[in-house]
């Protein structure tokens, strides 16, 4: 316990705890404390580490080569784009078919949200997948900025992979988004008001993060997957995206959950002191089932451990 740190979102300084949490992903097992905020449920590192490069190997998984050919061949370029264009509600005979057998390609992606000229910058984009990927369905505009590359990946007209810290970006964009790498920032507030200043006044930003206070977090407390010491500096709740965002003159119109049975298989492992690694054969197919049942009733009531913010300006 602890009442004398605050809350580095709302300030809130009473019945604050501090838990201790270890790495793990790595198995490096260093101790960071974290404060959870008794007010707006925010989670934080106490200390931001000096070294947190330590903390990131050449190996890290966004830094990953992306499994892409150099050129999309043009029939799979116009079967994806198909497949798409019926996921956002367009008249798609060839993708209507396709879909009977594929998911929706980027299930964050809602219909009216974007258009295939849709100027859109992904901040944190490590090597690029997402943004590969979205090409690759018809995307035309696309530029993904990441400051821990090791040099500029791809600079085209239609798509961009540059070694870029976001406060060195200028422009304006129709859409901005954040998969998974919000939470990995300091400094949240300065980093919204430089979104706010490249969004497109009509435009929307997406955040895709960990969600502090959710079942995973009250079940397994540090041993929760999505805590990932030290390399997430701030785990947030709606609550504390709502202060950040009002603060940035930005407003939230919309969440949704898209927790997976990860919160569940990679937790058991921590528990059980096992370390990470994406082998989940030590689960039957029953118990694999029920952690995804799970995590599909737990984003329906809005307490699956991530989901998906969607703001616009105010
Ligand atoms: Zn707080």
């Amino acid at each position: 316990m602890n009442n004398g740190t605050a809350c580095k979102i709302c300030g809130n300084i009473t019945n604050n705890r501090i838990y201790m949490a270890k790495e793990r992903l790595l198995n490096l097992r260093d101790e960071f404390p974290y404060l959870e905020c008794a007010n707006c449920y925010c989670m934080h590192i106490v200390e931001t580490p000096d070294n947190l490069s330590k903390y990131y190997p050449a190996e890290y998984y966004s830094f990953r080569k992306p499994k892409f050919g150099l050129s999309p061949n043009p029939f799979v370029h116009y079967l994806k784009k198909s497949l798409l264009r019926h996921y956002l509600k367009k008249i798609d005979p060839v993708g209507a078919f396709l879909a009977l057998f594929l998911p929706h390609p980027f299930p964050w992606m809602k219909p009216n949200l974007l258009s295939f000229d849709s100027s859109i910058l992904d901040v944190g984009c490590g090597s690029g997948r997402v943004i590969l990927s979205m090409q690759r369905s018809g995307f035309k505009n696309l530029t993904g900025i990441d400051p821990f590359l090791e040099k500029d990946l791809r600079n085209s007209a239609e798509l961009k992979i540059l070694k870029k810290d976001l406060f060195e970006m200028t422009g304006s964009f129709d859409f901005i988004m954040l998969h998974h790498a919000f939470e990995h920032m300091d400094y949240p507030d300065r980093v919204l008001d430089k979104i706010r200043e490249l969004l497109n006044p009509s435009g929307t930003l997406l955040i895709r993060i960990p969600v502090a206070n959710s079942h995973a977090w009250r079940k397994y407390r540090t041993h929760w997957f999505a805590l990932d010491a030290p390399r997430h500096l701030f785990l947030h709740t709606p609550h504390s995206i709502q202060l950040l965002a009002q603060k940035a003159g930005l407003t939230i119109d919309r969440i949704d959950y898209d927790s997976s049975f990860v919160q569940f298989a990679s937790s058991e492992k921590y528990l059980r002191d096992i370390p990470y690694s994406d082998d989940f054969s030590m689960f039957s197919k029953k118990q694999m089932q029920d952690f995804s049942r799970e995590a599909a009733r737990l984003n329906s009531l809005g307490d699956g451990d991530c989901a998906c913010f969607y703001l616009t300006v105010k």
